[in-house]
């Protein structure tokens, strides 16, 4: 193999294994959180690293824009400032509402976490995640859509990617590629790696109102949505962004009977004509369209590496099943990956590298596998209306249940920690782990 002579060149180790055609060491496609954070910790790793994304920034992206304390902790992992003189909102836990009852339970106090969440509307907090990435020595090309996998004829492995941009289409090649393009991820399904039926998937809207309670210090969770006294399926979300609007939303679960046959749009004016007026979630308070997306959950899409290719965050349905949370994983599978990269890339022979690459499904399995089985479970009892109304109207009146829930449900616990951290632990470790 010939040494890569081409001004992208960076200084990376494992560079004498790049073919002449390279563009870069790992071509990153999307940059969301996945793929900025991906392309963060290959930069600071000293790999080439080329980001392909199809829009500019900022651009929007539909969100409730919610960090709880762990994706405070991916934040301040890759030196982002998070202060309120930033521009940050912070939170100090979730208020939950439901069988009639509100309580408020503070972030736990944890050693691995920080005691506090944030707010940040995506158009900012992607745009920032890229120029950390762009900061650390990644390139990033905007305006670009991967269109489709470039295959390597003889071994079948994938060497690139087809793009369309302004200027006409192009072939971009590197060693490794990544899928960092979210829930649809097209070249993951153009790989044939579609989405798992046996998988959770939630459908979400949301959209914002100017609304006094925009400077909430707590993100609030509706576990029960009323029309009048007739209880809507799904579950509903108001969190302040501190700019004079809210974020109000709400979601559904693939193990809900209603999931295929709502009106989420309608579902949403529902649930807010039930709210007090004072708050204002009315049309003329309306700031922005009604959007929705897909939710793709506990390893929603495997195998998580595939010829050449690894997938990070929701293009690998990394969001957590039991509070619909994907930015944190999404960073979090970013760095795994990275790592896993770096490794992969220093090492001298090919197979060596194939078989560190083929390490990042363990890798995540033992991140997240355990927790996510115990979360498919999760998902499948509340999919069944009564028992959640049981559960709810149990839980809701013991807050010390409820402190445990909320640990479980954000997956927030020290390794060792108390009684309940231990608990929350000890069910994702014993819990199935399939791939
Ligand atoms: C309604 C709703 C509310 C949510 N609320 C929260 C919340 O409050 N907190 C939370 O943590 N999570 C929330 N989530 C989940 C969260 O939005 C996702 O998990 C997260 O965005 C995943 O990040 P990602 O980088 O994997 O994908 P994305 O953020 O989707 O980024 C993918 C990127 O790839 C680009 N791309 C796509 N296709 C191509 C292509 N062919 N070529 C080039 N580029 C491409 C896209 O433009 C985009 O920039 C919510 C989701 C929904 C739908």
């Amino acid at each position: 193999m010939t040494e890569h002579a081409s001004p992208v060149t960076k200084t990376s180790y494992g560079a004498g294994l790049r073919r002449p055609a390279d563009d870069a060491d790992v071509i990153v496609v999307g940059a969301g959180p996945a793929g900025s954070t991906t392309a963060y910790y290959l930069a600071q790793a000293g790999l080439d690293v080329l980001m392909l994304e199809k829009s500019t920034f900022p651009r929007e992206k539909v969100c409730g824009d919610g960090l709880t304390p762990r994706g405070v902790r991916a934040l301040v992992a890759m030196g982002i400032s998070v202060s309120e003189q930033d521009g940050w909102v912070r939170n100090k836990g979730l208020r939950v509402i439901g069988a009639g009852k509100r309580l408020e339970l503070p972030w736990p106090e944890l050693s691995t976490y920080p005691g506090y969440g944030l707010v940040r509307p995506r158009t900012d907090l992607d745009q920032m995640l890229a120029r950390r990435a762009q900061q650390a020595g990644a390139r990033l090309l905007e305006g670009v859509t991967v269109t489709g996998p470039v295959f390597d004829e003889r071994s079948g492995r994938l060497t690139g990617v087809a793009a369309k941009e302004a200027d006409g289409e192009r072939t971009y090649r590197a060693r490794v590629i990544v899928a960092a393009d979210g829930n649809s991820s097209r070249l993951s399904v153009a790989m044939g790696l579609r989405k798992r039926d046996d998988r959770p998937l939630g459908v979400a809207v949301r959209t914002y109102y100017q609304s006094p309670r925009h400077d909430d210090d707590y993100l609030e969770s509706w576990l029960d949505l009323w029309d009048g006294d007739r209880l809507l399926p799904g579950y509903g979300w108001i969190f302040g962004m501190g700019d004079g609007t809210s974020n109000v939303g709400l979601g559904l679960l693939n193990t809900s009977a209603a999931f295929g046959n709502t009106d989420y749009h309608a579902l949403l004016r529902k649930w807010l004509a039930g709210m007090p007026a004072e708050w204002g979630f009315t049309e003329e308070n309306r700031t922005q369209p009604i959007r929705g997306a897909a939710l793709p959950m506990g390893f929603n899409r495997t195998p998580h590496y595939y010829r050449g290719l690894l997938l990070a965050g929701d293009a690998g349905g990394m969001v957590n099943p039991f509070n619909g949370e994907g930015i944190a994983y999404a960073m979090e599978s970013g760095e795994i990956l990275a790592r896993t990269i770096a490794q992969a890339l220093a090492r001298a022979r090919r197979t060596e590298t194939e078989r560190v690459l083929a390490g990042y499904p363990r890798a995540l399995r033992e991140a997240y596998g355990g927790y996510y089985s115990v979360g498919r479970v999760f998902v499948k009892a509340i999919g069944r209306p009564e028992l959640m109304r049981f559960a709810t109207k149990h839980a809701m009146s013991r807050p010390a249940l409820m402190r445990f829930a909320l640990k479980l449900l954000a997956n927030l616990t020290d390794p060792g920690g108390d009684a309940s951290d231990r608990l929350v632990n000890g069910l994702s470790k014993l819990a199935p782990n399939p791939e």
